[in-house]
């Protein structure tokens, strides 16, 4: 029996999505794989809302790309920001780390936005600062943070803005351009509703002046080549053809809805959702006011165990949600409504919420 799939990534795949990927192989150097890699960048430049920054596709998920945007950047020793609320913002500063950059970082509680006045007086005292890392949706909590707001400060700081969209891109509004985003990286089984296997990177040109000077090591996720190939419509080692033909039905089922529709359609289930839960009686995680639209955290009331309650949606219900990351494991659950879902599906899983916390608290 098919599941319903309520994570945020992997996340469902439309039918027409899961057929691209038994089209048979092609010549990977030829005109056929030209004409569908020129075709993706385009729709992926459109959707990310640039008209000259440059679309980079790599093998590999989202961190990645990730990784990939820090050592295309930076010099070991280099100064930069990291401004984290949640597992994913850690997770940039611990990949920053991990390079040798020299490394500030900039917390705030979990389920809370992230503050652009505090990014702004953080970066007044950094002025050899080179670059700001920020999540843009906090999978983890819920939360997506303002960076509209958040870009404005970076950008009169005169730093470079390197934004983790994994969850965003696609799904939730983000204007590369007018808001001066310098790296946007991906993944492709998130908002692209596309499977797993594809890491995004845009790429603005202040990074690309910044990526001539970076010294850190790199080869496999060098972006040199990769822009290289690209104006030839290739890719500098073998890509993963059949991703890219998931990824290709994907970009066109979204532009055939309307990029505003698919963010209306997010903003509209994301308010729908929380009401419902909200009207079980159970609580909210994020601060309402930055709450997420692909992903909705739930407090678990006293008493019940969160993996219990996906344990008995997933045997009893076919539904399958997540749970909290790192100190959150014990006290939320999370449904996602990103990417490919029916309103159906994700009221489907409120209600089964519902019904299995009543369970489990007459037991
Ligand atoms: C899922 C996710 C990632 C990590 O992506 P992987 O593809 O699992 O490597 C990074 N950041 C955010 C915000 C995410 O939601």
């Amino acid at each position: 029996m098919e599941q319903n799939l309520r994570i945020p990534g992997p996340t469902p795949l439309p039918q027409s999505v899961r057929e691209a990927m038994s089209k048979p192989m092609i010549n990977h150097r030829g005109p056929e794989f030209k004409s569908m890699f020129d075709e993706i960048s385009g729709r992926l430049q459109r959707l990310h809302q640039t008209t000259e920054n440059d679309i980079l596709i790599f093998p590999g998920s989202g961190t990645g790309a990730m990784e990939a945007a820090v050592v295309n950047l930076f010099s070991s020793g280099d100064k930069v920001l990291s401004v984290t609320a949640g597992v994913f913002g850690d997770r940039f500063a611990k990949i920053a780390k991990a390079f040798g950059l020299n490394l500030d970082v900039l917390s705030f509680p979990w389920g809370q936005a992230v503050d652009p006045q505090a990014v702004a007086s953080k970066l007044s005292g950094m002025p050899d600062a080179k670059a700001v890392l920020v999540t843009y949706n906090e999978t983890s909590t819920a939360v997506t943070h303002d960076l509209g707001a958040i870009s404005k400060v970076v950008k009169q700081a005169g730093k470079l803005l390197v934004v983790d969209a994994v969850s965003a891109v696609g799904a939730i509004n983000l204007e590369t351009d007018n808001w001066g985003c310098d790296i946007v990286v991906s993944g492709a089984q998130k908002a692209w509703m596309s499977p797993p296997g594809l890491a995004i990177v845009c790429v603005s040109k202040a990074a690309w002046e910044a990526n001539k000077t970076a010294t850190l090591p790199r080869y496999y996720w060098d972006f040199q080549p990769a822009k290289t190939s690209a104006l030839k419509g290739q890719t500098p080692y073998t890509p993963a053809i059949t991703n890219l033909y998931a990824l290709q039905e994907a970009l066109r089922l979204i532009e055939a809805e309307g990029m505003q529709n698919v963010f209306e359609r997010h903003v509209k289930m994301a308010r729908i959702t929380r009401e419902a839960v909200k009207g079980l009686g159970l609580e909210l995680f994020a601060d309402p006011a930055h709450a997420s639209n692909v992903v909705t955290a739930i407090r678990m009331p006293k008493g019940i165990d969160p993996d219990e309650v996906r344990k008995v949606l997933r045997d009893d219900y076919k539904i399958i949600i997540a749970g909290g990351q790192q100190d959150l494991k014990s006290e939320i659950v999370r449904i996602a409504h990103l990417g490919y879902f029916k309103d159906a599906d994700i009221m489907a899983a409120v209600n089964a919420l519902g019904e299995v916390i009543n369970l489990l608290k007459k037991r």
